[in-house]
């Protein structure tokens, strides 16, 4: 059923997003990336995803702190798509650091970008969905959406607040076929995550490999990142009509952390 869909995935320039964006063109949805990088930077990616999958893959800059360019990365997608079906929220960053030593411009930059963004992507591309009586949004949360962990507090208040929004908003568009959904990832290899080793390794005064065996994987039961992969095929379910019952849902893909 996916096929003729449109994607647009924000943060799909690397890691999660182009996971979910690969994934998405594969399965016959014409997919919209996005990323804070230029297009000359994107554009091997963009290339490789288009003649992988045949479908249409079109690629826009944008930087979502900004509301305004928000706003025309929905309108571009729609006018180049004809129609955003689906929206991914996935563009997110992150800074370790004590709450006392925080630089203020970090937390407002993370609270802009990990949560507000997706408060203004799912308002521009609202109106849409609800012209088609269809829609699927995916907030790519966090396993930090519903556990916390020290020296985050403004990627764990992004991410419990953006999973708050899904279930509000997901209430609101019920009964209209559109479905809004969190997915709640523990780590991931990925840029965003090896950026973070040093700092965490400064914070807690260990070294990075022990960052990576004694904080990171210690968090998973499993032992094991989760994959982009995984990732992406969880993304793809929500967007077929077998998930028309999943919304308003948090959903952990975390190797048993939540459950902990
Ligand atoms: P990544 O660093 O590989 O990708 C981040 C994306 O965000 C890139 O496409 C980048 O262009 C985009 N971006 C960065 N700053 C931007 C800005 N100002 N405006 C617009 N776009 C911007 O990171 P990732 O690990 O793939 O993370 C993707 C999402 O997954 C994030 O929301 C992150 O919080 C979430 N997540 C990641 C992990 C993990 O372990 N990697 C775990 C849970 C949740």
């Amino acid at each position: 059923m996916t096929e003729s869909r449109c994607a647009l995935v924000t943060g799909s320039s690397s890691g999660i997003g182009l996971g979910i964006a690969d994934a998405f063109a594969k399965r016959g949805m014409n997919v919209f990336m996005h990323g804070i990088e230029t297009a000359d930077a994107v554009e091997s990616q963009r290339r490789k995803l288009a003649d992988e999958s045949g479908v249409t893959v079109l690629y826009r800059q944008a930087d979502l702190t900004r509301p305004a360019q928000i706003r025309e990365l929905v309108h571009d997608a729609e006018q180049a798509m004809g129609k955003v079906d689906v929206l991914v929220n996935n563009a997110g960053i992150q800074f370790v650091s004590p709450i006392d030593e925080f630089p203020e411009d970090k937390w407002d930059t993370i609270i802009a970008l990990n949560l507000s963004a997706a408060f203004h992507g799912i308002k521009a591309v609202l109106p849409g969905m609800k012209a088609r009586g269809f829609g699927r949004i995916i907030n790519v949360a966090s396993v930090h959406g519903l556990v916390a962990s020290p020296y985050k507090s403004a990627y764990v208040a992004a991410k419990h607040g953006i999973v708050g929004m899904t279930k509000s908003a997901a209430l609101e568009v019920a009964e209209q076929g559109i479905t809004i959904n969190a997915i709640c990832p523990g780590y991931v290899w990925t840029s965003l995550m090896e950026k973070q080793v040093p700092d965490t390794a400064k914070a807690r005064g260990i070294t990075e490999q022990q960052v990576i065996e004694d904080v990171l994987l210690r968090a998973q039961p499993t032992r094991q990142f989760v994959t982009v992969e995984q990732i992406a095929a969880l993304a793809c379910f929500l967007c077929g009509d077998e998930a028309a019952s999943f919304t308003g849902a948090a959903l952990p893909i975390d190797g048993g952390w939540s459950a902990a």
